[in-house]
């Protein structure tokens, strides 16, 4: 009943060359399966390559970033329309990268979710603590501040709309992985919130786990109740490591 969403995140990686094999192992292999997307996230100056590359193959695409601005004087930046114009479906929001290093806020990424569900397109809301704030026994209150943020602006209605990836930022491209039970827990306070919150479909939220999944953990995270699907940094360079993480979903 819950979409499941398996999520390549390619970061500042590739070259049309590799991106073009990457792509090749992927259509290759990837599962059709009722209730499985099945998503690759490249640079923005990639995407109308990786669009024409994918022809009709089952596989969508996003963006990692967006401007929340219409159009305009914003050198270096790129609006939704451009990335409807190119077919992308889905944008990552909110990504610790984009907090820490280009000092994204709670106000900045509740803008852009909230500009990229009126473009009609679905935002992948990251979020997560750092390791100080999980050895401090914040992690709950973290994550929950930053979804409020987004909630509070958008209203809880138009949320149903987005999707969820809980990341932790210490396991981020570091290796180690939340063990399935500490990710679960998140989750399932997550949905919580959202349904004290006055959601009503909270049940039928997608929200995905990320930081350091790979084909060997991926399939004991993908089994636990509350999460569905991943959000894949690193492991989704590799296109059997990726298929490897679809065919556990
Ligand atoms: P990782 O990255 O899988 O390399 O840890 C995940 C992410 O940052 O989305």
């Amino acid at each position: 009943m819950r979409k499941t969403i398996v999520a390549g995140n390619w970061k500042m990686n590739g070259t049309s060359e590799s991106i073009r094999a990457l792509l090749d192992g992927i259509t290759a292999g990837v599962p059709v399966v009722d209730g499985l997307v099945t998503l690759v996230c490249p640079p923005a100056v990639y995407l109308s390559q990786v669009k024409e590359l994918l022809g009709n193959a089952p596989v969508v695409v996003g963006a990692q970033n967006v401007s929340a601005q219409p159009k305009g004087a914003f050198t270096g930046e790129w609006s939704l329309e451009m990335l409807q114009d190119l077919g992308c479906e889905y944008v990552i929001l909110g990504h610790s990268e984009r907090r820490s290093l280009f000092k994204e806020t709670d106000a900045d990424v509740a803008d852009k979710v909230d500009a990229t569900l009126t473009a009609g397109l679905t935002p992948i809301l990251c979020v997560g603590e750092t390791l100080t704030q999980r050895e401090a026994g914040e992690t709950l209150a973290v994550v929950a501040t930053q979804v409020d943020a987004v909630v509070q602006r958008v209203g809880i209605e138009r949320f149903a709309s987005v999707v969820i990836a809980y990341e932790p930022v210490w396991a981020i491209g570091t290796g180690l992985t939340a063990t399935p039970e500490q990710a679960q827990e998140v989750h399932a306070a997550i949905r919580a919130r959202l349904a004290g919150s006055g959601m009503k479909v909270a049940d039928k939220l997608s929200i995905l786990y990320g930081g350091s999944m790979n084909a060997g953990n991926a399939a004991e995270l993908l089994a636990q109740q509350d999460i569905d699907g991943g959000l894949i940094g690193g492991a989704s360079l590799k296109a059997d490591e990726f298929l490897t993480i679809c065919a556990a979903a």
